[in-house]
């Protein structure tokens, strides 16, 4: 309580500050009141009781009057009787008592203010006292002492008059006594009407604050209520429903606050969770490796939101290369291999173990690539390790240009993501495993004939409209007398020259052609940007290293080469067709040569 009082007069604002605020406001409005109420009633209890006073007080005197009357009456009767001086003086005392208490009556009857016709009974009554000792009193005193004698008469005279001041005087004590009863009477319902209309204010008063309080206490429990209701429908998954708009300095005024950031949190983690789910379905979509690090660094863009990115991987030979960067939203997939002083990155593959470096300017790991990053800006990185089963398979890099961008929360996520990462390029390269199956010919592992067909296609749309400039040569090799060779040396011996074959084909390729088993002992190598007598040339090699490189000592192999080529001019079945033509003027010309389909007349080269 006192606490509270002290916060109150602190300006401190909490929860019902308010209402004690008019509690206390109330109370002193009551004491103000019952004060002032009793104060008023005091006050006009001691005024009505002075009027009961003045009416007693005048009743009094105008028995004080009878008596000072009387003495004159008694004193001057006992004079009369007696002639002894002596009783002249309860005469004189009566006279002058009377004369006083006449002025005095008078006076209080004027400050009565009681009705005029009291102040006229009362100068009356005087009157006739003061005119009993004028005419009878003194008269018939100074006519003893004269000598003479009262007569009867004036001595029936004089009691008469003082008979009539007797009688008025009674008609005014009555009158008085009236007076003071209805003055009583008021004082009372004054009394009455004062307690009445307290009594009217003070529950006015408190109704008032009663309303006030009511008010003020729903003040504070509507947005309680509001507040309950929300946690209610947020736990049903609903966060539609709105907060409380109370935004005052206060517990609740805080607790609002809170609960609209947590609120603003949840729509954010919703919205992540979202983008996550998302991001999850797209990955198990990629259907190529190239396409699943597009997919990672895009999704890793609108989840982190940072500034650089770059995918790192293992390659088949056990190393590292980065495989893709992103860079302001553009994704670049060309692979780079990570420069010899690549510390940093090596280090952080090595230890095994993600990391998050908060501030550059202060800490960052040392080596070329994280020198090259800081000079352009780069300020805070996470590195991300991606594992398979405690095997480190590659590292995701997120940087930004912001110190401390990446949070604990944002690591956290990325860390359970990162098994998924892990598992969509798995997946990826698996497809692209199965679908290099798919094209490839299982004894030799030379691309096959639908390997051939779909290269073929690819080569000439990648030719476009510059087809002159591009030639696109074809040759095809078929092995000489080959079925006489399975028949002597068995078909297994076969399947060996036929794997060899291969493995000189694949030797001696440039990078860009296209070796392909085409079927049986024939085989096709597609060359683009070849001319005819480039392609020639390399049948011609080949021809040679198969002749002179065999197998077994026991056999010699030889193949025959047919050559064409398209310069924008032949359909691919022409193109295969003119090869073939040429593989057969090949064969029919003895075997074991090169002949270029050539225009008729076109010389034989070997
Ligand atoms: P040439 O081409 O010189 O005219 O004579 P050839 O004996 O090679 O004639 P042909 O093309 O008719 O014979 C192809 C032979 O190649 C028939 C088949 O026994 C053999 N052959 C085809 N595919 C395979 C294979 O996968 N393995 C083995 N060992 N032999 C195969
Ligand atoms: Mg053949
Ligand atoms: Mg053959």
């Amino acid at each position: 309580m006192n606490k509270m009082l002290k916060d109150l007069f602190r300006g401190k604002k909490f929860v019902g500050s308010g209402l004690v605020k008019a509690s206390l406001g109330f109370m002193i409005v009551f004491v103000l009141i019952v004060g002032l109420g009793f104060g008023y009633i005091v006050k006009s209890l001691f005024a009505n009781y002075e009027g009961v006073r003045q009416t007693a007080d005048l009743r009094t005197q105008l028995l004080q009057l009878e008596s000072s009357l009387i003495n004159q009456e008694t004193g001057q009767r006992g004079y009369l009787l007696s002639r002894r001086s002596e009783f002249l003086e309860p005469f004189d005392q009566g006279s002058s008592s009377y004369e006083a208490i006449s002025t005095a009556v008078i006076d209080q009857v004027r400050e009565m203010e009681a009705d005029a016709s009291l102040e006229a009974a009362i100068l009356e009554l005087t009157e006739i006292g003061k005119t009993w000792k004028s005419q009878f009193g003194d008269t018939q005193i100074q006519k003893t002492q004269a000598g003479g004698t009262v007569t009867e008469q004036e001595l029936t005279d004089a009691k008469r008059q003082f008979d009539l001041f007797r009688a008025k005087k009674e008609t005014l004590m009555e009158q008085v006594e009236v007076l003071r009863a209805e003055r009583r009477n008021a004082m009372l319902n004054h009394l009455y009407i004062l307690f009445a209309a307290m009594g009217t204010l003070f529950v006015v008063v408190q109704m008032l604050m009663l309303n006030y309080l009511q008010k003020g206490l729903m003040r504070i429990t509507r947005p309680i209520i509001q507040l309950d209701r929300a946690v209610m429908s947020y736990e049903d998954g609903n966060m539609q429903e709105r907060l409380p708009d109370y935004r005052e300095d206060n517990e609740i005024g805080r607790l609002v606050d809170n609960f609209r950031r947590m609120h603003d949190e949840m729509e954010k983690e919703k919205r992540t969770l979202e983008n996550t789910y998302r991001m999850i379905n797209t990955l198990y979509q990629s259907r190529d490796l190239e396409e699943a690090y597009r997919n990672i660094l895009k999704s890793l863009e609108t989840l982190m939101a940072c500034d650089r990115m770059s995918v790192i991987t293992q390659n088949a030979d056990g190393g590292f290369s980065i495989k893709a960067v992103c860079f302001d939203g553009n994704v670049s997939l060309e692979e780079r291999p990570l420069p010899d002083e690549a510390d940093d990155v090596n280090e952080l593959l090595r230890g095994g173990v993600s990391a998050t470096h908060d501030d550059w300017s202060k800490h960052r790991a040392k080596g070329a690539i994280t020198d090259g990053l800081y000079a352009i800006g780069i300020r805070s990185s996470m590195h991300i390790l991606l594992r398979k089963e405690n095997r480190v398979m590659g590292l995701l890099n997120l940087m930004s240009t912001e110190a401390g961008f990446f949070t604990a929360q944002k690591r956290d996520r990325l860390e359970m993501l990162s098994p998924m990462i892990v598992t969509a390029l798995e997946n990826a390269s698996e497809t692209l495993r199965i679908q290099d199956m798919a094209m490839r010919d299982g004894l030799t592992g030379l691309w096959n004939r639908r390997y051939f067909e779909q290269a073929f296609d690819a080569q000439l749309s990648r030719q476009g409209n510059a087809k002159a400039e591009r030639p696109l040569s074809l040759i095809l090799l078929d092995v000489d007398h080959f079925k006489t060779f399975n028949d002597t040396w068995g078909h297994s011996e076969g399947d060996l020259v036929l794997k060899h074959v291969s493995q000189l084909l694949q030797q001696q390729v440039r990078s860009g052609d296209i070796p392909v088993r085409f079927g049986g002992e024939e085989f096709a190598i597609l060359l683009p940007d070849t001319s005819t007598e480039e392609a020639t040339a390399a049948a011609e090699r080949f021809r040679e290293s198969l002749e002179s490189q065999s197998l077994s000592r026991k056999y010699r192999i030889t193949a025959s080469f047919g050559v064409a080529t398209s310069v924008g001019d032949r359909t691919k079945a022409q193109l295969v067709e003119a090869a073939d033509r040429a593989l057969y003027r090949a064969k029919d010309e003895g075997r074991n040569r090169v002949c270029a389909d050539v225009e008729p007349g076109a010389q034989r080269l070997v």
